[in-house]
């Protein structure tokens, strides 16, 4: 019998042990959030745009992604190594987005139903790998998708919150602020990511959406200390041994 990717195989009966689900706390609730899927969103602010050499109109242009493995997520206050294959890992501080309702071609108005709740989350890119796949026309994945490349906190429920439209995004290394940026500057707001992503993806809850960083991204050395925090979700923090 063959079986579709979507269909679900129960079985104790495996070569080796599976890995096992991967979860992210949730502020206030002694359940975790299990994750499906990591989303991530290209050039969501004009200034890192203009750093990253581009210039976005939003009448012609349209979001893009990239995705990275479950194994990348990395729990906020870890200590990871710096990473392999790179001299040049940077960081990027992004609001991100949990999707606890799933859908196909969700319409904008009704988007917000679809959120769970917010996280601070940290988009690691091993820099010098993404510009040889962008000089190459390759894909971005030695750039973008490795162990510890999404840095997660934990997810705090929208009820908490409310729904979030703008407030400062901020990183600083060492102390020293980096990136600042406000979630009203985001080129496409989560309610347009959610409408677009989802005429190309069927959402599936568990799902996250990394939003993309504000200006102000580059590198960091073994012992910084990163933290950043988006006002009304919380902080984050990682330390590159
Ligand atoms: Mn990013």
């Amino acid at each position: 019998m063959s079986v579709s990717s979507n269909q679900k195989v129960m079985s104790n009966n495996y070569l080796f042990e599976p890995n096992p689900s991967v979860s992210v706390p949730i502020r206030g609730d002694d359940r975790r959030f299990p994750v499906n899927r990591i989303f991530c969103v290209g050039r969501n602010y004009q200034a890192h745009a203009a750093e990253m050499g581009d210039s976005i109109d939003k009448s012609t242009a349209e979001p893009f992604y990239f995705i990275k493995d479950l194994s990348a997520i990395c729990e906020s206050g870890s200590t990871i190594p710096y990473s392999a294959g790179t001299s040049d890992l940077q960081y990027e501080m992004e609001w991100v987005v949990a999707i606890h309702k799933g859908g196909f071609e969700i319409e904008e108005a009704q988007a917000q139903e679809h959120i769970f709740g917010y996280a601070c989350g940290l988009d690691m890119t091993r820099r010098d790998l993404q510009q040889k796949g962008k000089d190459k026309r390759r894909p971005w994945d030695l750039g973008k998708n490795f162990e510890n490349a999404a840095v997660i906190s934990e997810i705090v429920p929208v009820t908490t919150t409310g729904v979030l439209t703008a407030g400062p995004i901020e990183l600083r290394v060492n102390g020293e602020t980096q990136q600042t940026g406000d979630l009203s500057d985001l080129i496409w707001n989560a309610s347009e990511l959610i409408a677009h992503l989802s005429k190309f993806y069927t959402l599936q809850p568990g799902d996250l959406i990394y939003t993309g960083t504000p200006e102000g991204v580059g590198p960091v050395v073994s012992g910084d200390k990163i933290e950043g925090c988006v006002a009304g979700v919380g902080s984050i923090e990682l330390t590159i041994s």
